[in-house]
């Protein structure tokens, strides 16, 4: 039996449906910014794997400090124990972090950060016997899969079914150009009954909803009334981590720094899973006591497991390297270039970027949705070219690892022209 048909005898994928789809492909190896399909094909991952990649697969680098932590310390429980690898990424993190931020908590994935971020929150409250327990998000956001942050995400399709088992959280629209003044009275309105525990955010750019963009200005003014009001400002840096947005947090483009911030994806470099909710020394302070029940009673299984923390270490070696922080800045002016050059296209209801983040959005004469049917247009479009983009619908958006060159980025440029004139 062949690999394909093994898999499809034993797993489950994710976001897939079980029938009606083309077969998965079979990648036997990665190294820079190419997957390598087992017969033979180079194809450009222009999505990072979703989101993660920062310095291209297989990195030498990054593969031998793990290689060499696996055979010192691969792992041991973090409650009554500690490793230098864990202390060292969390020194790196408060380093590179906004200055309010204090103290690392470690996790092991982008929705557990998110959970542990609400969960640190509620508790803040808990512990000071306040009433505050409501929670107010943006329309569009998504924070992960898990049961808590879907209940403060965007609820469609994706959430149809566990709908009845949510908590209730209160949105305000999407601030998009125009809508300003209208979402700072939405939120005036819902945050002066003050008992509102925290304010959950995607910073700048909404990412699963199909990297929706919007202004530093507006966020900071909803920080500010926020602060007026005694909530919690937590900002779910999973996707814009890292140097994504052109500056290494979303939250550097903020005068007003979050209270709580989430990390992951890009944290090891793509390497392996990890999670980190970092806080301010006003939200730990209200733990500081002997008391274990007001101690946060939260881990897992793998909490700051060391191998994932030297990951994540030598990932940040090689994001601070001045050429890394050279090619952030190239990527975002090539994506810049390549907006300007198309932005008149009839075809595009809208093409945006944010440091090396790019989105396009097709006109459509019916479904606009992550279910539209364009995205089986686009989809196999790109993959025949051995280009790897994951439409979310009628829209396509290039995250590359940072190692791309300007001509494998030019390769994807090209594509997407080509694409452009089909149309
Ligand atoms: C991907 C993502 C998450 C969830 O992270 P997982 O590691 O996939 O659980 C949460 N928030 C944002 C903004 C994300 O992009």
């Amino acid at each position: 039996m062949n690999w394909i048909d093994k898999d499809k005898n034993t797993i489950w994928h994710p976001f897939t449906p079980l029938e009606g789809v083309d077969d998965p492909l079979l990648i036997t190896k990665a190294d820079g910014v190419y997957l390598h399909t087992d017969d033979g094909r180079k194809i450009i991952d222009a999505i990072s794997s979703w989101w993660v990649n920062l310095h291209g697969h297989g990195h030498p680098y990054i593969a031998d400090r793990v290689c060499q932590q696996a055979k010192t310390l691969e792992h041991v429980v973090f409650a009554g124990f500690t490793h230098q690898p864990a202390i060292t990424l969390a020194e790196n993190l408060l380093s590179i972090l906004p200055e309010n931020q204090s103290k690392i908590f470690y996790s092991d994935n982008g929705s557990t950060a998110v959970e542990v971020a609400l969960k640190m929150a509620f508790q803040f409250w808990f512990n000071q016997n306040k009433d505050k327990k409501r929670v107010i998000a943006i329309d569009g956001a998504y924070h992960g899969d898990t049961f808590g942050t879907m209940s403060v995400g965007e609820r469609g399709d994706f959430t149809k079914p566990f709908v009845p088992f949510l908590f209730n959280v209160d949105y305000i629209d999407f601030p998009q150009s125009g809508m300003e003044e209208l979402v700072i009275q939405q939120f005036k309105d819902l945050i002066k009954t003050n008992d509102v525990a925290a304010f959950i955010f995607e910073p700048l750019i909404q990412g699963a909803s199909g990297m929706r963009i919007y202004e530093a200005k507006l966020l900071d003014e909803l920080i500010a009334i926020a602060r007026k009001h005694d909530v919690i400002c937590i900002a779910d840096e999973v996707m814009t981590g890292f140097g994504r947005t052109g500056e290494l947090f979303a939250s550097d483009y903020l005068n007003n720094k979050p209270d709580i911030l989430c990390l992951s994806k890009g944290i090891t470099g793509g390497t392996m899973a990890l999670g980190v909710t970092s806080c301010t020394e006003e939200i730990i302070k209200v733990y500081r006591s002997s008391n274990l029940k007001k101690a946060f009673l939260h881990g897992h299984s793998f909490t700051a497991n060391p191998l994932a923390c030297t990951a994540s270490n030598a990932s940040y070696d090689l994001l601070m390297k001045p050429e890394c922080q050279a090619s952030i800045k190239r990527i975002s002016r090539l994506n810049q270039d390549f907006v300007q050059k198309n932005v008149s296209r009839p075809a595009l209801r809208e093409i945006r970027s944010l440091g090396t983040i790019m989105a396009l959005e097709f006109e459509t004469t019916n479904d606009s949705s992550y279910f539209s049917e364009m995205r089986n247009v686009l989809y196999p479009f790109f993959l025949e070219k051995n280009i790897l983009l994951r439409p979310l619908g009628n829209l396509i958006y290039i995250i590359p690892p940072y190692i791309i060159t300007d001509e494998q980025l030019l390769k994807v440029y090209e594509a997407i022209e080509e694409f452009l004139d089909t149309l």
